[in-house]
């Protein structure tokens, strides 16, 4: 049938009709027939002039919006939705009730049928403004009935709901907002919530302002609501409290949401009379990874140890990330000290694999230091400063775990002494070099002299540079330290060499002083300033130095080397077990760490270092030689260098000089690495 003939015949029995009826196509925006009394509500000449009209002026968007909708709503039913319409043919606002059902036309088309009534515009233009209002605001608003069933919606809530038919209580996404909205309509008759409402789209948040009237067309009690979609800002929000309370690197709570959590744990742990742990997780060295291989593998480290440690989490255990490598840990009410200390070695086992990033195999330890509520104290801020102690108490011991114990607070205290005064002795030049010789293993002749730092404190007395070095590399005095013994250990060995004793002069450098830009310039400055000849000056540095095969080490080693001076590897075997650099770098003497030669015994370690020595053609040095047993062995087994409390310990420059004019003596008395042997 062509769309005339059907015009036709759908009209036929509405042009019998007094009320204004006419068909409309929302597609094309124009009138496809009317009856005479449409006609005039339209007030055109004829149908003709009517239907050539251009409506697209008169009708808003949103207008047109609402009609595609009706027309995706009624199509195919027999329903109709009445709206109040504000007509203006010509200009001229006249308003009608109008009954808007859908005509299902030919080629899957759907035209609008409208049946106006009129309205009596001047008596009630507050009802007209009104209802204009209801139609074109954005907001929805809808009414149900006591149970939730639908009543009426006006058009923006018609498009928000769609074809739905949730109830209200069904609509909440969360059952405790209906809860409470419902509570509160019933004690106040009237209810405000944001909440993540069901709609045709999908979940959104919305704002909703609910309130009990009566329904005017039954008189029943209902329900109105108005509701706006604040999805935008609700997602704005949740944006602005994930960067406040979580650490955006790794995901994790931040310090922010650590502190609140601990406070209410620990509160609900007072109240029900419970215990429970803090533990304190800080990487050992993470800083140097961080310097020497990049923040970004610093950072993909640090993703990778929040996903290990998120993997031992249990039931209720509560994981942060406080900055830095600083993860906490707080453990269930119900859990004790024996399973915080259970909880400290699974971290320890899960970070023992190494990690792989970039081709390069990190391996990470942590220091974890745990204190417990209520044994150690109740506070938040307490209980946190303890397992940060006992965290420190770890990472001296060389890591692992330690649980929180009172002496360690004055050990802090004994800490935050030494950095106190060894700003003034640096100042009131109080430190002293101290020398330690190293005998050549052969004939006992003394091949050179270690500088090792030493202070003297009035009250403090004598402070191990094991203590006081950390501090001055944490606090950045190590600068001042490093130029100190520089000076003062070259000087010294022009003066023996002046003195007939041609001994060389080790000096130790710190890991933080060797990455400086200007370390290189140091060593040149004090060599040119003391006049040491730079083949009789050897630098001590550590494996973990060496860790990162970075363009960078390669350079400031090759500007080393380049000025004449010698390279020996300090403690060696006692952190990365990776040989390979000692073929990389140009490294003249390998020392043996004292920990293989602790309490008289010897490792059997030693005689494989001495191996890879000779191998590599590396002068073996031995360190913390104790024992007479200790010297023959490693005599015997071609030690190339001795070194130890055996022999002397750091003494003053004096007695230093002292020691190298007994050296004639010392040689006779030597032994005979042979005859040992034998
Ligand atoms: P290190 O370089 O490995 O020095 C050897 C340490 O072992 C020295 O301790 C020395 O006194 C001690 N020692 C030597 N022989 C024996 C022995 O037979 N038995 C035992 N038990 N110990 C022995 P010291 O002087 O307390 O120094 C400790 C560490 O502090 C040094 O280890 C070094 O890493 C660092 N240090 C010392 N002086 C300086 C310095 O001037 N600059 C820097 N950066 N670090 C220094
Ligand atoms: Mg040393
Ligand atoms: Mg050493």
């Amino acid at each position: 049938m062509t769309v005339d003939a059907y015009i036709k015949m759908v009209s036929y029995p509405l042009s019998l009709l007094s009320t204004p009826v006419w068909l409309f196509d929302v597609e094309q925006l124009q009138v496809l027939w009317a009856n005479a009394a449409g006609v005039a509500l339209w007030d055109a000449s004829s149908l003709g002039e009517l239907q050539q009209r251009n409506m697209t002026l008169g009708i808003t968007r949103t207008v047109r919006e609402r009609l595609n909708q009706y027309c995706d709503d009624l199509a195919g039913t027999t329903d109709s939705v009445t709206e109040h319409w504000t007509f203006y043919p010509k200009g001229r606002p006249c308003s009608y009730e109008c009954a808007i059902s859908v005509v299902d036309a030919p080629n899957q088309q759907s035209w609008l049928l409208v049946n106006a009534t009129r309205q009596d515009t001047a008596s009630d233009s507050d009802t007209l403004y009104r209802s204009s209002a209801l139609l074109h605001t954005s907001v929805c608003v809808s009414v149900f009935d006591r149970s939730g069933v639908l009543k009426y919606s006006n058009p923006a809530a018609r498009r928000m709901l769609g074809a739905g038919t949730l109830t209200l209580p069904e609509r909440f996404i969360n059952a405790d907002d209906w809860r409470s909205a419902h509570d509160a309509l019933t004690h106040n008759a009237e209810a405000n919530i944001e909440a993540q409402m069901m709609t045709a789209a999908g979940p959104a948040w919305h704002n909703l302002n609910l309130e009990l009237c009566p329904d005017p067309v039954s008189g029943h009690r209902s329900i109105l609501v108005s509701e706006t979609d604040v999805s935008d800002r609700h997602a704005a929000q949740q944006l602005v409290h994930q960067l406040a309370y979580s650490d955006t690197l790794t995901g994790l709570p931040n310090r922010t949401s650590w502190l609140s959590q601990l406070e209410s744990r620990l509160e609900q742990a007072c109240s029900r009379r419970r215990q429970t742990a803090i533990l304190f997780v800080d990487l050992d060295r993470f800083k140097l990874i961080n310097d020497t291989l990049g923040h970004a593998l610093g950072d993909q480290l640090l993703i990778a140890v929040a996903q290990r440690l998120n993997s031992c989490l249990q039931d209720n255990q509560y994981l942060a990330r406080l900055g830095g490598d600083e993860f906490t840990l707080l453990l269930d009410e119900t859990q004790t000290g024996s399973q915080s200390v259970k909880m400290a070695h699974q971290i320890i086992e899960a970070l023992a694999m190494p990690i792989r990033i970039d081709g390069h195999e990190l391996s990470i330890t942590p220091s974890i230091g745990i204190s417990l509520y209520p044994l150690h104290g109740s506070d938040a801020n307490l209980l946190m400063q303890q397992a940060d102690l006992a965290m420190y108490a770890a990472k001296e011991a060389g890591g692992g775990f330690r649980v929180f114990e009172p002496h360690m607070t004055t050990q802090m205290q004994r800490r935050l002494q030494i950095e106190n005064h060894l700003r003034e002795a640096i100042d009131q030049q109080a430190l002293q070099v101290h020398y330690q010789p190293k005998l050549c293993a052969v004939d006992g002749h003394v091949i050179g002299m270690e500088a090792l730092i030493r202070w003297h404190h009035p009250t403090l007395g004598w402070v191990s540079p094991n203590d006081f070095i950390a501090v001055a590399e944490e606090t950045g005095m190590i600068r001042d330290i490093t130029r100190f013994v520089l000076f003062e250990a070259l000087l010294q060995q022009t003066q023996w060499a002046s003195q007939g004793y041609l001994v060389s002069i080790a000096v130790n450098v710190s890991p933080v002083e060797f990455r400086q830009d200007d370390f290189v310039v140091t060593v040149r400055n004090a060599l040119r300033a003391t006049g040491a000849r730079a083949e009789y000056v050897e630098l001590e540095i550590t494996e973990s130095m060496l860790m990162a095969d970075s363009n960078a080490v390669q350079a400031i080693l090759a500007n080393l080397t380049s000025l004449g001076v010698k390279l020996a590897i300090d403690d060696f075997g006692s952190g990365y077990s990776n040989l390979g650099y000692l073929q990389k770098f140009p490294l003249d003497s390998i020392k043996i760490d004292r920990s293989f030669l602790s309490d008289g015994e010897i490792s059997p370690v030693i005689e494989l270092i001495i191996d890879v020595g000779k191998t590599l053609s590396l002068a073996v040095v031995a360190e913390g030689v104790e024992t007479a047993a200790q010297s023959d062995y490693l005599i015997a087994h071609g030690c190339d260098q001795l070194q130890g409390f055996l022999f002397s310990k750091a003494m003053n420059a004096q007695s230093a000089t002292r020691f190298l004019g007994a050296q004639e003596e010392r040689c006779m008395h030597w032994p005979n690495a042979t005859v040992v042997a034998a």
